[in-house]
């Protein structure tokens, strides 16, 4: 039996530069013995936080958090794939931590992109969801005003001052048809702005990856968190080119009994899911059949 890893399972780019960082911080502080912090949960997925924990790194999520830790102990700091305020990194360098800045590449040129048309006087509009800490992030960028949007109904309702010049990004993982059907409206309005598309194609790739090699294998496996919604999406999409494809948490999950007629087994993984877990299944697999 042959077995196919998808090319994009598991962490895409800008979460596997942040959690290697974390770990590089680990080896770094046997060194010189600081504290590590991450600012949130550096993934959302419990082994790999447990895992961090169990070696020393603890989690803090507001400023709050890091006033209330004594100056001894504020070593350094590590901001995640998302990204935050510039005020959140100022106000961390303020108080005495490192600061070791692990966002993404590409929501950070949307914070220079924000910074730089808000100082040059055009508010910002944001397509994406309000309170998703990346989107707090971007709107911590703009020396002016932000405008979220997150609709296409909101941007059918949507209405700036006049003459106010508009630069319109958005969240890196928002729809990327949503988005365009969003500036469609926004310039059908009449609005005086520049749009760059920010959208991260990291998960339109995985999905779409996952969907051709459902296609073409017997036997599918996905796996990802219970409450991951991207894996959720990727199991329903597998599962529509795939009849038999099973959704696991970890290798403890699978108990299969496979039909002697099935030759290929694909497997892949959601954005969250750690290669050492994807790793066992696959050996499993490989060995056990
Ligand atoms: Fe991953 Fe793309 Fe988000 Fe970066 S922008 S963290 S590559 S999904």
């Amino acid at each position: 039996m042959e077995v196919i890893l998808a090319e994009h399972a598991g962490f895409c780019f800008g979460v596997r530069r942040a959690v290697d960082t974390v770990y590089e911080q680990i080896e770094k502080k046997k060194e010189d013995g600081r504290s590590i912090y991450t600012f949130g949960p550096i993934i959302h997925n419990e082994e790999v936080v447990r895992d961090l924990q169990e070696r020393g790194v603890k989690v803090i999520s507001s400023l709050a958090d890091a006033e209330a830790i004594s100056e001894a102990e504020r070593g350094t700091v590590i901001i995640r794939s998302h990204g935050v305020e510039r005020r959140v990194c100022e106000s961390l360098k303020d108080l005495g931590f490192e600061v070791v800045d692990a966002t993404c590449p590409f929501v950070k040129r949307i914070h220079t992109t924000v910074e730089k048309e808000s100082e040059a006087g055009k508010s910002i509009v944001i397509v994406g969801n309000a309170g998703h800490p990346e989107v707090e992030g971007i709107r911590g960028w703009s020396c002016r005003s932000v405008y979220i949007i997150e609709s296409v109904e909101e941007a059918e309702e949507f209405a700036c001052k006049e003459g106010e010049k508009l630069c319109i990004v958005s969240q890196t993982t928002f729809n990327y048809k949503k988005f365009q059907d969003v500036v469609e409206i926004l310039n059908k309005k009449g609005y005086n702005g520049s749009v760059v598309n920010t959208v991260c194609n990291a998960t339109e790739v995985r999905q779409a990856e996952a969907r051709e090699l459902a296609a073409r294998v017997d036997v599918m496996i996905v796996i990802g968190g219970n409450h991951s919604s991207n894996t959720r999406k990727l199991y329903e999409i597998c599962r529509q080119e795939c009849r038999m494809t099973y959704y696991i948490q970890t290798l403890g999950d699978l108990h299969l009994q496979l039909p002697e007629t099935v030759r290929l087994v694909g497997i892949t993984a959601g954005a969250s899911t750690p290669n050492n877990i994807i790793e066992e299944v696959q050996n499993y697999v490989r060995i056990n059949f």
